[in-house]
């Protein structure tokens, strides 16, 4: 039996590892259209490699009339653990040398102004009833949250009510690093094939419910053919969909808005000043993925500070692909959905995708202030 993954980010890397870790017999391959693994939007500065485990993300759990939901924090959470186990076990085996390398400790920290108070006041005594989250702690004394997080503090009066909970045991994940090594294990120690350069164009499933692929592999047309199909082609996935007879092609369709952060080197005298990651709460309307945040990062053993994300508004679906990629996966019943997106969104895309980069700096520093207020 045969596997065939296309896409060799996180996802893909991930479920090429498991499966022969679980099978070895089971022959895997993964098509790849870039020269390396973990080059999407897994690598470091695609994303904000915020070990998303619930300890600091107010979108997790929603209130509704003084009534707060943690199930979705409780499932993230557990999730997360899970992922922590296997990552655990690759170190443990040796597939990856120094834990450092992709994932770092830092504090999960939330930060509020006087209006969320209460909010965050029920949010913690809610979750720090579980087991999982039994070391938040909740704060609204300037002292203390300073001492938590001080670039955030340190202009601030300290008549200003704020209040912020932090959980110590946070990560920072360069999922990007982790990718790149997860593969090369794949590939040296458990027979994993990965083929770049590839690009698959299209998929079909026949009636007897094997796949022919179909890609371009340095300028020639090639095929292969799967018992086994997994997509893990990040915005790739959309046109293989679309393109695909699968019933189900016409329930989805994709809004081209992505995130940008502000990025700065800082030194590891510096980092120790602000070993966290600090979320804030995201504007009313405004989508879960543009929850402001403040992060100290580790790419390479360099420590960066990144602040954002900033909506931008590029009809292209994945870095190095054209315009017309996106255009022409588009089909005319998408149309109605896709307008009712942008309407959804349209003063937040408005706000954010407008402003040139001097702005967005600006920006930075009215997220502090607005915390003010
Ligand atoms: C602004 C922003 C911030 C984020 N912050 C976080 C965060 O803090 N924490 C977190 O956990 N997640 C975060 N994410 C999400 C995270 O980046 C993604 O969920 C994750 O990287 C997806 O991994 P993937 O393997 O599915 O996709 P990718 O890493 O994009 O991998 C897909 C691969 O498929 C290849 N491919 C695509 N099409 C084809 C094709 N047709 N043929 C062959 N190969 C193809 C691509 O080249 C790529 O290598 C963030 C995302 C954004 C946009």
């Amino acid at each position: 039996m045969n596997l065939i993954i296309i896409g060799a980010g996180i996802m893909g890397t991930t479920l090429a590892t498991l499966a022969k870790e679980m099978a070895p017999e089971l022959d895997v391959t993964i098509l790849e259209r870039l020269d390396h693994a973990g080059a999407g939007n897994s690598w470091v500065f695609n994303n904000a490699g915020t070990g998303h485990e619930a300890n600091c993300e107010l979108n997790y759990t929603p209130v509704d009339e003084e009534v707060i939901s943690v199930e979705k924090a409780l499932k993230i959470h557990a999730q997360f653990n899970i992922a922590k186990q296997f990552w655990a076990h690759l170190i443990e085996k040796g597939a990856i040398k120094d834990p450092k390398s992709f994932i770092n400790r830092t504090k999960h920290c939330t930060i509020v102004s006087e209006a969320s108070i209460e909010e965050l006041r029920l949010r913690f005594k809610e979750m720090s009833a579980h087991h999982f989250f039994e070391n938040m702690q909740f704060s609204e004394d300037f002292d203390e949250i300073k001492s938590w997080i001080p670039y955030l503090m340190e202009e601030r009066p300290r008549d200003q009510k704020m209040a912020a909970t932090v959980i110590e045991t946070g990560t920072d994940v360069n999922f990007g690093a982790l990718t790149e090594q997860m593969a090369a294990h794949a590939v040296q120690e458990l027979g994993v094939k990965i083929e770049y350069g590839t690009h698959v164009k299209r998929v079909h499933r026949s009636p007897t419910g094997r796949w022919l692929i179909e890609a371009e592999q340095n300028g020639a047309e090639i095929q292969h053919r799967a018992d086994v199909l997994f997509v893990g082609a990040g915005g790739g996935a959309f046109p293989l969909l679309k393109k695909s007879h699968l019933p189900f092609r016409s329930r989805f369709s994709g809004f081209p808005v992505g995130g940008r952060f502000l990025q700065a080197p800082i030194s590891a005298e510096q980092a120790e000043q602000y070993r966290a990651k600090t979320y804030g709460k995201a504007a009313v309307g405004a989508p879960p993925m543009s929850v402001p945040h403040l992060d100290l990062r580790v790419a390479e053993g360099q420590h960066y500070l990144l602040f954002g994300p900033f909506a931008s508004f590029k009809p292209v679906l994945e870095k190095g692909r054209g315009f017309f990629d996106y255009l022409k996966s588009m089909r005319l019943h998408d149309i109605p959905g896709l307008l009712n997106v942008a309407w959804s969104i349209s003063r937040w895309l408005s706000i954010w995708c407008l402003r040139p980069s001097k702005a967005r700096r600006a920006c930075s520093r009215s997220w502090r202030a607005s915390l003010r207020a």
